[in-house]
């Protein structure tokens, strides 16, 4: 699942992963990500951190503590020089990427290896 409020961007994201087959739930709002994660139990959540009502990190904490096994990639513009993805990473995330990515076939990667159960490390 994905939770973004940039719409384009999970629009994007539902279309491109649907069409590899994947079952892929998004929500541009907080209150519906929240639902999304009880609901669905996703395996994988991407995230933005930016976001009105409740940001990418509070999901994270959220997650830890209630579905600990839905691992949890960040998607996002914000940048303050690591410091924010080293303690997303610290605080459990499996991945931090940039936005814009360079193409969404790399966050599918990133998605096949944790998937696959392996820690983004080991092939880097
Ligand atoms: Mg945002």
């Amino acid at each position: 699942m994905a939770v973004d409020d940039e719409l384009e961007f999970i629009e994007m994201l539902k279309e491109y992963f649907e069409l590899r087959g994947y079952e892929i739930h998004v929500a541009s709002k907080a209150v519906q990500g929240i639902e999304l994660i009880n609901n669905k139990n996703p395996d994988i959540a991407i995230l933005d951190l930016k976001m009105p009502g409740i940001s990418g990190d509070e999901i994270l904490g959220l997650l830890k503590s209630k579905q600990p096994k839905t691992k949890v990639i960040f998607v996002t513009a914000f940048d303050d020089a690591g410091k924010t993805k080293a303690r997303m990473l610290n605080a459990g995330a499996y991945a931090y990427l940039d936005k814009p990515l360079n193409s969404l076939k790399v966050l599918e990667d990133v998605i096949s290896k944790a998937y696959s159960g392996k820690s983004l490390k080991e092939d880097l």
